[in-house]
């Protein structure tokens, strides 16, 4: 069984099946449980019925329990695309933050809480060829459907620790500006987004999710000055 080397709790979930077409994760999913308790996520995560799953569970004070075998296929994505991606659940692994989530006041994530969800990373992606800019939240990969893990997930605070892709964002601005060279980034960085240069419920979905990632402090989906600029120096900043 491939496990994290962290200390950590097992409850093994029915809801797996192999991978298909990958040997090895090359993506790490971000979520919240949105629901009132880690145990009640976790017994939920464990039900047949359920049909979800995911690898691990980290809880409010910290604690983590593994529910999936690392090379394993879980079913936390479920419809979505990242780079052409659409079996996300293959080439990934996916780590539930528990979080009561939109729907029920969305608190903060504790201090305590991020630092196991950032040991956690760290101890995954040194064992898996996942690259920065495929550490994602579930928002990224199906922005029409899911908010979490929501603008109040600490990305910055992932980044300081080696955790995936980010750049400071630019700061709010109140204007819009051209929404075909945005929809084109977001497109080569890896969205799902069609290059329409109008506004549809999708691009508007998707601006959402890159603000909620990169922007967080306007969630509005609109193709504002600073939201373009902050896409732009996260691109110039690939390596
Ligand atoms: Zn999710």
């Amino acid at each position: 069984m491939i496990r994290t080397r962290l200390p950590h709790l097992f409850r093994l979930s029915p809801n797996v099946e192999p991978r298909q077409g990958y040997a090895w994760p090359t993506m790490l999913i971000l979520h919240y449980t949105g629901m009132e308790s880690a145990e009640r996520a976790v017994s939920w995560l464990c039900t047949p019925e359920s049909r979800v799953s995911c690898h691990y569970l980290v809880g409010e004070r910290g604690e983590i329990t593994q529910m999936v075998d690392e090379g394993l296929r879980a079913w936390h994505a479920g419809q979505s695309f990242w780079k052409g991606e659409t079996d996300v659940n293959s080439a990934s692994i996916g780590i539930e933050i528990h979080n009561r989530g939109h729907g029920l006041g969305y608190p903060d994530f504790p201090l305590v809480q991020m630092e196991a969800a950032a040991n956690l990373c760290i101890d995954i992606l040194s064992r898996n060829p996942i690259s920065p800019q495929n550490v994602l939240a579930h928002s990224d990969i199906a922005p029409m459907r899911k908010a979490d893990p929501g603008e109040k997930f600490d990305w910055k605070f992932l980044h300081e620790r080696g955790i995936g892709h980010w750049v400071p964002p630019e700061s709010i601005s109140n204007d819009t500006t051209d929404l075909s060279e945005m929809q084109r980034l977001l497109s080569d960085y890896g969205y799902g987004i069609e290059q329409t240069g109008t506004v549809t419920p999708r691009s508007t979905a998707v601006i959402r999710a890159f603000q909620r990632h990169f922007r967080p402090a306007r969630v509005d989906g609109v193709a504002d000055r600073s939201t373009l600029e902050t896409l732009r120096k996260l691109i110039g900043a690939l390596t």
